[in-house]
């Protein structure tokens, strides 16, 4: 069994893990991150880059040769509520260099901050490398045991963050206690062909017993079909052809692009989750991002509040860990920052779930926009309350984690 030491080992290659990896080896931390892929190509994960991640970049040094990889920006969001178009966000107001939000394939964005990371000597990213469980001694955790591409290792660490996502295997094996939410709907995801005249179609569409959402990528939208949970079997048994005419009924302009989807293979679905850790740590383990936090995808914010936990944790565990092992309270601050606007964003996402979602899935009478939704319409000032709470959520981080590498 080989055994590596490393100051900090990040379990994960997902936006959270990256990051906070790359900021922490910017600080001049050792940073080992393992990623149980051999690559970050992964369909149907969530694509935007918010304004907030973009003020990360910015303050990295980063995002003007971030955005000169290829993505679309998205400065407005409109839907069609029970048939009229309406306008909910406006982004051009953001108190943020980057006013806008990008999409972006993650595995792009994922692979943009992994090259970055690899010009730093102190960051060093394990792929095909799986954690397994973690090592113990004297009730502190100290390393993780994983499987990589020549066999089984150890790696040893003043500090393990688990960031492996929604079904965290290191957040099981650490006993924590998980509170779930409840999510009533789950979500099938499909791509559809986009048309040069498509542009400006409304991202969203909820209507009597349908909630269809498109985002624009390039030549063909990612289309996300939502239904109470536990629907996609009988769904499924209606045959796909009963399917695409559904489809094509609540979104017309898709009619004549269905047969994109030859079968069931060409639909994936996401199971919907929303939980929280009681306590985000333990001696030695931090958990951050979807591992701490399961988000469901209203408002595409996981990837969102997964940046903010790494730039918080980054900024309050570089000093520690320059010194040695952070201690509990280290671990303790980073959950007493992050938990306040973790939970703020899934009560509006359990409120949105209950009060909209539900309510336009389970009916079959016509469905009207509600009058607040035409009001973001008509006041244009409306739309910039949204726009923050999307684009950056309840609590914006900044990078003060320093630079060592330049700071040499
Ligand atoms: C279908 C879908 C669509 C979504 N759409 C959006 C959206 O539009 N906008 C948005 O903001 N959010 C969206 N989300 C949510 C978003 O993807 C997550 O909230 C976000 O990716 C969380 O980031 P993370 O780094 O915490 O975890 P993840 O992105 O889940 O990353 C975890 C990483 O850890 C790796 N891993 C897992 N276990 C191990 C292990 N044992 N050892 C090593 N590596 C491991 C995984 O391969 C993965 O790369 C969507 C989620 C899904 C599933």
């Amino acid at each position: 069994m080989q055994t590596l030491k490393t100051q900090c080992c990040i379990a994960g290659g997902g936006p959270a893990g990256v990051m906070a990896g790359y900021i922490l080896a910017r600080a001049g931390i050792e940073v080992t991150v393992l990623e149980k892929h051999a690559d970050f190509l992964r369909d149907f994960r969530g694509d935007t880059v918010h304004p907030s991640t973009l003020q990360a970049l910015y303050e990295l040094g980063l995002l003007d040769r971030f955005l000169e990889r290829p993505h679309n920006q998205l400065t407005e969001l409109s839907g069609n509520v029970g048939g009229e178009v309406l306008r909910f966000v406006d982004f051009r107001h953001l108190p943020t260099k980057a006013k806008f939000v990008v999409i972006m394939p993650q595995w792009d964005f994922l692979n943009f901050l992994a090259e970055e990371g690899a010009k730093l000597s102190t960051f060093k990213l394990m792929m095909q490398t799986q954690a397994s469980g973690l090592t113990e001694a004297g009730g502190r955790v100290t390393g993780v045991t994983a499987t990589g591409p020549d066999g089984p290792l150890t790696i040893e660490a003043d500090l393990v963050i688990a960031a492996d996502g929604r079904s965290s295997t290191l957040r099981e094996q650490a006993g924590f206690t998980v509170h779930d939410l409840g999510a009533p709907i789950d979500v099938l995801w499909m791509r559809l062909p986009r048309h040069p005249e498509d542009a400006n179609a409304a991202l969203g569409n909820i209507g009597a017993g349908y909630v269809f959402v498109t985002i624009e990528r390039g030549d063909y939208f990612q289309c996300a079909y939502v239904v109470p949970k536990g629907g996609y079997e009988p769904i499924r048994a209606g045959g796909i052809e009963a399917f695409r005419e559904r489809i094509a009924t609540i979104a017309p302009m898709m009619r004549g692009r269905m047969q994109a989807l030859k079968d069931w293979d060409d639909v994936k679905l996401l199971s919907v989750s929303v939980d929280r850790l009681e306590q985000w740590w333990k001696s030695g383990l931090l958990c951050i991002g979807d591992a701490a936090h399961a988000m469901s995808p209203i408002g595409g914010v996981g990837i969102n509040l997964a940046i903010q936990d790494a730039v918080a944790a980054a900024n309050l565990l570089a000093g520690p860990l320059s010194r040695g092992k952070p201690s509990d309270a280290d671990l303790a601050a980073v959950q007493a920052r992050r938990l306040g606007p973790v939970r703020a964003m899934q009560a509006l996402q359990v409120m949105v779930q209950n009060r909209v979602l539900s309510p336009a899935l389970n009916t079959d009478k016509p469905f009207k926009a509600p009058w607040i939704a035409r009001l973001f319409d008509k006041i244009p000032l409306l739309r910039r309350i949204p726009a923050r709470i999307v684009g950056l959520g309840f609590r914006l981080e900044h990078v003060t984690a320093p630079d060592a590498h330049t700071a040499r």
